[in-house]
């Protein structure tokens, strides 16, 4: 059984400017501790306009705290106004860049050909895709949410090769649970969660399937975070609100305390 570092990664939406952005990531670099990158890896998912500002932050702190941008483009450059290329993200050191979250599909229209084509492109530019799924309130309600969140795991990882999806990240974020304090419990988390590991098998083979991380994300807090970090297909946790406060996110990256 490969032993998988949980990833607790914020992310911060279109929250905190350039300036903003220095003032919380030098409160997280001065509250963690090296002990807590022991057990964890911490990263953060920041607004485009963030990305350098961060970057040269937590350089001089030997990178402990990875970072992460929200989106990218599918394509690699060219006439596509207002986008942002993965060979961008890549030079400015991204580690990360969240594919498909449910705010880029409700308000951006993304599908699952786009997710997928932005997942290739972040492999393309070896910066590490966190491909967000998860069911809404009415298919939850039909007890489709097993299926449903698979056929998008499906659509994303189609054509990835199993080298590459060794490393994908994915987030289980059921878009109910998501800015409304309506949490999953723990075993609603793990269903799901364990469900994706079985895909992965499936679509790969099982050494594939326990290398990958899955997060749960959706409300995550500090008083939540143990419970659903106990189940044993949940590798982490991609927290939104809660980690605007840096206090609360420092908490969670504690959540064994
Ligand atoms: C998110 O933005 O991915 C998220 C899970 O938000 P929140 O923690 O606020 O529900």
């Amino acid at each position: 059984m490969t032993t998988r570092t949980p990833l607790m990664a914020g992310n911060w939406k279109m929250n905190l400017n350039h300036l903003e952005a220095i003032a919380h990531t030098q409160k997280l670099a001065f509250t963690l501790e090296d002990d807590d990158f022991e057990h964890v890896e911490v990263a953060v998912l920041v607004p485009f306009t963030d990305l350098r500002s961060v970057q040269t932050l937590v350089a001089g702190d030997k990178l402990k705290i990875k970072y992460g941008a929200q989106d990218l483009s599918a394509h690699d450059s060219g006439a596509y106004t207002g986008e942002v290329s993965g060979a961008m993200l890549a030079k400015l050191g991204t580690h990360y860049v969240a594919v498909g979250h449910s705010e880029r599909r409700q308000y951006h229209g993304e599908n699952e050909a786009l997710c997928n084509a932005k997942v290739k492109a972040a492999f393309a530019n070896g910066v590490t895709p966190i491909l967000c799924i998860g069911e809404g309130l009415d298919i939850r309600k039909a007890g489709e949410h097993v299926p449903y969140t698979l056929t998008q795991l499906d659509g994303a990882l189609d054509g990835v090769p199993a080298a590459q999806a060794a490393t994908v990240v994915i987030a289980y974020e059921p878009v109910w649970a998501i800015g409304t304090g309506e949490v999953a419990t723990p075993e609603d988390a793990q269903e799901v969660c364990g469900a994706i590991r079985g895909r992965l098998a499936e679509l790969y083979d099982r050494e594939v399937a326990d290398a990958v991380r899955i997060q749960y994300g959706g409300s995550v807090k500090s008083g939540n975070v143990a419970a659903i970090m106990s189940q044993p297909d949940v590798d982490g946790a991609l927290v939104g609100g809660a980690s605007l406060d840096a206090d609360e996110f420092v908490r969670i990256v504690r959540f064994r305390d």
